[in-house]
């Protein structure tokens, strides 16, 4: 196989983005994979760096979710705890049993969409 660009050159790659056949001179390592010098090798790492930034986007909503969860569950406890021991906390319980449902809703919206993702 010979160079797309170099006729005269072996080729020692294929370019990842365009899949010509590119001799040392005209490939360029992007990321452990070979890309055309230049126009290739940038959009090549452009997407990369899109793919990185959309997946750890995710990842921080994923845990973001699961953070307000916790944290309703935390808080409507405490309501509960603070309800029990308080002679007139009938006020407490409720919104902590209030709390602890937005929670239980937060973390199953949150299942549902991960299941809806996947399919
Ligand atoms: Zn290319
Ligand atoms: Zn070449």
């Amino acid at each position: 196989m010979k160079c797309f660009t170099h006729p005269g050159a072996d080729a020692v790659a294929v370019c990842r983005h365009c899949g010509r056949a590119l001799c040392h001179d005209c490939s360029a390592e992007v990321d452990g994979s070979v890309a055309c010098k230049g126009n290739c090798a940038a959009r090549v790492m452009l997407y990369d760096d899109l793919l990185t930034k959309s997946h750890q986007a995710y990842q921080n909503a994923e845990s973001s979710a699961v953070g307000d969860a916790i944290y309703w569950f935390v808080i409507g406890g405490l309501f509960i705890l603070f309800g029990v021991r308080s002679d007139h906390g009938d006020a407490f319980w409720f919104l902590g049993l209030v709390l602890l449902v937005t929670g239980i809703r937060s973390y199953i919206g949150y299942r549902e969409q991960r299941k809806q993702s996947k399919v």
